[in-house]
């Protein structure tokens, strides 16, 4: 979670001219008030991260901080309410019509619980920017969670809340941190459905992955009919990334940035907040997709075969030694297979989209087998 691989991504988006395109804007943020971190975050744990903040030696590892996972740090309450502070802006402007799309790539905090830290996130800017959505007036919010993690604090803040869909496609929690995020795992009393969990094997490569993201989202997102779309592209997914199991492309995180887009457009008004999330592999990783993911909120992704800046290059060999990756591209086709072309029984990650299908579609009145 290095604050380099932030800086990375956007000089990579600088030199690739994505900040000057025509109708970007480059806003800077403001941290959340208390009071809108507490729409979401509990008193006690807000005061204990501002303790910590002020003198790191008293962090209280009950609030997950000081853990090794969630170090405390001097400022660390300002820059986490930061991060919550420009993805709560970004969504109010959705709302307000001043911006089509938004894109926080340093948020997507989304381990982050209403009283703790967990899993190198403080405050839940996803959440927190939801919660402040509803109360400006959106109805109901879809929140597709693309991280090799499970969602789980964003889920859990939602959990009972029907207004609220959130979606999490992952790795299995039998192979990987948090160890939750299984079928069925639907949601609270009342609002069933509004939780929906893809429990993937590891080792998941392209064609497996879009299959799958594809087979369960558009359907689930279409039916519920959000007010706003908003995505999370943690792409610790990446075959290179030293914490998942999953062997994704950059090429498969550009095509699910672009049917995220295209989804947006069809079923959410056009509106859609994209945020970051993990990404451990800051070089090679973090930088391309994240700049992928600029350019299709800008509405003009790039190609793949885009070379990468020669100025970005020589600065990453400046401060890591190796000039890292020559384009935008890791040479995948990202097609797949559609699941209309049918069920294989004998593919584990069909069994486990079949599942998910078959708990969640028929509470959002879809069928399980056709839809
Ligand atoms: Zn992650
Ligand atoms: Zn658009």
């Amino acid at each position: 979670m290095a604050p380099v691989r932030l800086d990375l991504t956007a000089r990579l988006c600088e030199e690739l001219g994505l900040f000057a395109r025509e109708g970007v804007e480059v806003v800077s943020a403001r941290p959340a008030s208390d009071e809108l971190l507490l729409r979401v975050h509990e008193q006690d744990y807000v005061r204990a991260v501002q303790a910590a903040s002020a003198d790191p030696r008293v962090a209280e590892a009950v609030f997950g901080l000081g853990t090794e996972d969630d170090p405390a740090f001097p400022g660390m309450h300002e820059a986490a309410a930061r991060i919550v502070g420009a993805s709560v802006d970004l969504g109010l402007a959705l709302l307000r019509g001043e911006a089509a799309h938004g894109v926080n790539f340093c948020g997507g905090m989304h381990h982050a619980k209403p009283g703790c830290a967990s899993g190198f996130c403080v405050y839940n800017d996803a959440a927190v920017a939801m919660r402040a959505m509803l109360d400006a007036g959106a109805e109901r919010v879809a929140y597709v969670d693309l991280d090799v993690h499970h969602g789980d604090g964003t889920e859990a803040v939602f959990w009972d809340d029907p207004r609220v869909l959130t979606i999490s496609v992952h790795e299995s929690g039998t192979t990987l941190f948090p160890g939750t995020g299984y079928a069925d795992e639907l949601g609270g009393p009342d609002a069933l459905g509004s939780a929906v969990n893809l429990a993937l094997p590891a080792g998941v490569r392209d064609g497996d992955w879009l299959r799958a993201v594809h087979a369960v989202v558009p359907q689930l997102v279409r039916a519920f009919a959000p007010d706003v779309l908003v995505t999370q592209h943690g792409c610790d997914t990446h075959a290179l990334d030293p914490l998942g199991h999953f062997a994704v492309s950059v090429d498969a995180q550009r095509a699910v940035a672009r049917s995220m887009h295209e989804l947006a457009h069809e079923a959410a008004g056009g509106r859609w907040l994209a945020l970051g999330g993990g990404g451990y592999e800051v070089v090679d990783v973090v930088p391309r997709t994240w700049a992928h993911l600029v350019a299709e909120a800008s509405r003009q992704p790039l190609e793949p075969a885009t070379p990468v800046p020669p100025g970005w290059r020589r600065y990453v060999e400046e401060l890591t030694g190796r000039p890292g990756p020559a384009s935008m591209t890791d040479g995948g086709s990202a097609t797949w297979t559609g699941w209309e072309s049918g069920y294989d029984p004998d593919a584990a990650v069909d069994r486990a989209v079949l599942a998910t299908r078959r708990a969640a579609f028929p509470l959002h009145g879809l069928d399980p087998e056709f839809d």
